[in-house]
């Protein structure tokens, strides 16, 4: 028997947003955290992973060893500061360059495979493709058309460049990775993507980091009352994410708690993204507008330890973003045993089990959103129960998994490249690490 074959060293692509940046803010968020933490877990199991990325500091070193196995190039293309995510196809010439120049400084074949992180991305790593003949796989993590499609109001649409820049990463691509069986949809009918090129990995959530715990401890932690229903908002302040949602269907709900002597509180935690009607500085007129600013605190975006504690403290998490291709917030909140009140789009149907760990909400009408907080709120057996099963439900998704997945894609990836380019180097890898199956156990 022959084993798959597996890669020795990839070259991890994610232009324009580097994994050690604090998610939560500006374009760091999800991507972030899954190039982290899939990166680490690779690592463990053998697989040497380079992270290229987009210096954005004069501090930033060329090369920081940041796990055991994983390396991040730092690569200098345009200026380090100030420059808006919109700008960066001019700087994608400059970082090719800066990627083959590493690359170029090895023997050939140095990288099995490369994996590149949303379009930007794609576009690098083509060119690497076509130049080292190795297997490009790419994960999209957004769409523009699926954006475009849902646009949140107030929110600008994705412009064309990166429609028909997108289009051609899905042609070129050898492999891609998708969230969910939604998103590969999604690629197919909007970007005509051939299906059986296409594995869906489901994201996951730090299982041991996000986990249940003293909800007392945490509100203490937090400053905030034992005696306080907490709604939660967690995310990149956009209007993607419509926190604005969240707080005018709270708002009723705050109101009549005043009369009724208990208290609600809104926690919003993320700092400002992109631009448009949800900055953070809207969000506190609006809740001066909705006569709630006292039942409403904001905090800027937390380490994960200390998010964990937001999640543990709070009663319910919402996500009513417009779309989602999948929604970690929602998986980490659940992990920590907090039910999730989401937007039924993309990712999020999968990420929450309606019902049973959460409620899904079918658009953004506020009423509706008010609705759905109310009858948790009312029936606290109900929202208990939903509490019990949230952290049973979010134990399906562990980055182990997600790893594993990857490590098969990976594989799939490298035969079928080699048996199109049988006189590739990345045939020649294929050739190497294909042991027999019994050689390989001996030498385990
Ligand atoms: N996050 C964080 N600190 C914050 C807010 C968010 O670390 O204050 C992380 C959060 O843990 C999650 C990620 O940012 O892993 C957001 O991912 P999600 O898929 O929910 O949204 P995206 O940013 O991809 O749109």
């Amino acid at each position: 028997m022959i084993s798959p074959p597996m890669p020795r060293r990839v070259a991890l692509i994610s232009v324009h947003t580097s994994p050690l940046a604090q998610p939560g803010t500006g374009d760091a968020g999800g991507m972030n955290v899954y190039v982290w933490q899939t990166a680490t877990r690779l690592a463990r199991r053998g697989v040497e992973v380079e992270i290229f990325t987009r210096a954005t500091s004069s501090a930033d070193a060329p090369v920081v060893p940041a796990a055991p196995g994983v390396t991040v190039r730092n690569v200098v293309a345009g200026p380090f500061e100030g420059l808006d995510k919109r700008d960066l196809p001019a700087q994608l010439c400059a970082f090719t360059s800066g990627v083959l120049r590493v690359e170029a400084m090895h023997k050939p074949g140095y990288y099995d495979l490369i994996h590149s992180h949303y379009w930007l991305s794609g576009q690098v790593g083509w060119l690497a493709r076509d130049r080292w003949g190795v297997p490009l796989v790419h994960t999209a993590h957004t769409l523009a058309a699926v954006k475009n499609a849902f646009l949140a109001k107030g929110d600008t649409a994705e412009p064309m460049l990166r429609v028909i820049g997108e289009q051609q990463v899905v042609d070129e691509s050898d492999r891609m990775v998708v969230n969910t069986e939604t998103e590969a949809y999604e690629l197919v009918s909007m970007y005509n993507a051939d299906r059986s090129l296409i594995d869906v990995v489901n994201p996951g959530a730090d299982l041991e980091i996000y986990s249940p715990g003293s909800r007392s401890l945490a509100r203490a932690e937090l400053g905030l009352a034992d005696d306080e229903i907490v709604l939660t908002f967690v995310g990149r302040i956009q209007p993607l994410k419509a926190p604005d949602v969240l707080l005018s269907a709270a708002a009723p709900i705050i109101e009549r708690s005043r009369t009724q002597g208990r208290k609600v509180r809104v926690l919003v935690v993320g700092g400002p993204s992109g631009t448009g009607l949800a900055q953070p500085t809207a969000l506190i007129d609006l809740t001066a507008e909705l006569g709630i600013s006292d039942a409403v605190t904001f905090l800027p975006p937390q380490p994960s330890d200390r998010l964990a504690q937001v999640y543990r403290a709070s009663d319910v998490v919402a996500v009513p973003s417009y779309s989602e291709s999948f929604g970690l917030v929602a998986i980490e909140a659940q992990a920590c045993g907090t039910p999730v009140v989401a937007a039924d789009v993309g990712g999020l149907s999968v990420a929450v089990a309606d019902g049973h760990s959460g409620v899904l909400v079918d658009g953004h009408d506020v009423e509706d959103w008010t609705a759905a907080l109310d009858g948790l709120l009312a029936t606290p057996g109900r929202l208990a129960a939903l509490a019990g099963n949230a952290r049973n439900h979010a134990e399906q998704f562990s980055w182990e998994h997600s790893a594993s997945r990857l490590l098969a894609c990976y594989s799939d990836a490298m035969t079928s490249f080699a048996a199109r380019n049988p006189g590739s180097i990345a045939a020649a890898s294929v050739r190497r690490s294909a042991r027999p199956w019994r050689r390989h156990r001996t030498r385990v």
